[in-house]
């Protein structure tokens, strides 16, 4: 039987979210069914949306931010019972047998992963939908388990977030010692600092004016550098091993690219699409590299809720009602987010049986 549900989707570019009721597939064998407690608003969220990367077919229910409580399983579900604590990130499925997810990389499954929201089910070509809503069914290999002692209401943004900022500190081997740069302090950027710290580094946050100081130093951060300030720019010249870069429009990184020492690698996590013309002058006097990643494998996620738990490292979240999703997406477009939004589930009626 299928499952009933009632979520919050985008019907059009131009239109606010507004509530939808719609059914979850039929449980499979190897399925987990969740009740919804928590999800983070992620910028991809509303890029997707609006149609910012094309290609949408409506209506869409974003969210892959996902913190729940799993309420029934099916019979081949050996990783979790009824009543644990789960998390689901911005995949739900891929195809486990290429040489990518076999080494726990499935987000660069050569057939291409299954996208918690806008994305088809491998199985009966539904649309998936994502965590605006008070229910999930998904595969248990797309489901991560939330460790004890991690804070519930927190949690949600360790799965975009958290995950797209820790898999690139992991792959350029940040450590003590190692220099990393912010690009952009909003959802991805203070989770960065944080990670970057908790590993370690030295860490300078770079906004777009000195608004953000104080809270990029509480958030543990060196020190935060105003991009618009050239003589500060110029001063900070090789002076970073890695530079995470997560503005979410089209930009030059002209002004970034000598900030970088020899060898240096800018990462681009921000921006999905074309960028400004890029100037190689720069990369080929310091030997620079620009690499850009996606989000991060299962095994690497579970990875980043343990290292959290121990390390007691958390998003800092405003807690919103389903209802004030619009706003949120206002504000997260203004950067008027301190610093992830997370929606209360239990704000959103349940659907009549
Ligand atoms: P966010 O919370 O809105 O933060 C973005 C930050 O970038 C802002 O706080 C702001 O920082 C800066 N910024 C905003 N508009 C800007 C502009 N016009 N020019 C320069 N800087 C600007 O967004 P987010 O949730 O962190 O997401 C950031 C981007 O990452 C989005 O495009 C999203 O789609 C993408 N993303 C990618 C992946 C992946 O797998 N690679 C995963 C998740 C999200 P300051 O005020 O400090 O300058
Ligand atoms: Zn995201």
């Amino acid at each position: 039987m299928k499952l009933s549900t009632t979520g919050y989707a985008a019907y059009d570019p131009h239109k606010p979210l507004a509530p939808f009721a719609f059914e979850r597939r039929e449980l499979r064998p190897n399925d987990v069914a969740m009740e919804i407690l928590y999800c983070g608003v992620c910028h991809s969220d509303l890029h997707t949306a609006r149609n910012d990367w094309g290609g949408n077919s409506y209506p869409i229910v974003p969210g892959h931010e996902i913190i729940g409580r799993v309420i029934s399983i099916g019979p081949r579900v050996s990783r979790y019972q009824v009543g644990d604590h789960v998390a689901v990130g911005c995949m739900v499925d891929s195809c486990l047998e290429c040489d990518q997810c076999h080494k726990g990389e499935e987000q660069l499954c050569r057939e291409g992963n299954t996208g918690t929201y806008s994305g088809l089910d491998r199985i009966t070509k539904e649309p998936t939908h994502g965590g605006y809503s008070k229910h999930l069914v998904v595969r248990e290999e797309f489901c991560l388990r939330v460790p004890d002692g991690l804070d519930l209401t927190k949690a949600a943004p360790l799965l975009c977030a958290g995950i797209t900022t820790y898999s690139p500190l992991r792959t350029w081997d940040t450590g003590p010692g190692s220099r990393v740069g912010v690009i952009g302090l909003g959802g991805l950027g203070h989770m960065a600092v944080k990670l970057a710290v908790g590993l370690g580094a030295d860490v300078t946050v770079m906004s777009r004016t000195k608004d953000k100081e104080a809270d990029a130093l509480a958030l543990g951060a060196d020190r935060l550098l105003g991009s618009s300030d050239p003589k500060a720019m110029a001063q900070a010249a090789n002076g970073f091993d890695l530079i995470i870069d997560t503005v979410p429009v089209k930009h030059s990184l002209d002004p970034y690219l000598p900030l970088l020492d020899v060898d240096g690698t800018l990462v681009i996590v921000g921006q999905v699409g074309p960028m400004n013309e890029l100037n190689t002058l720069p990369m080929l006097q310091g030997r620079r590299r620009v690499a850009a990643s996606p989000i991060g494998g299962i095994r690497e996620t579970q990875a980043l809720l343990d290292f959290c738990a121990k390390k007691n490292i958390l998003p800092d979240c405003e807690m919103i009602r389903m209802d004030q999703i619009n706003e949120a997406f206002e504000r997260m477009e203004r950067a008027d987010v301190r610093y992830r939004f997370v929606v209360d589930m239990a704000s959103l009626a349940a659907p009549v049986a």
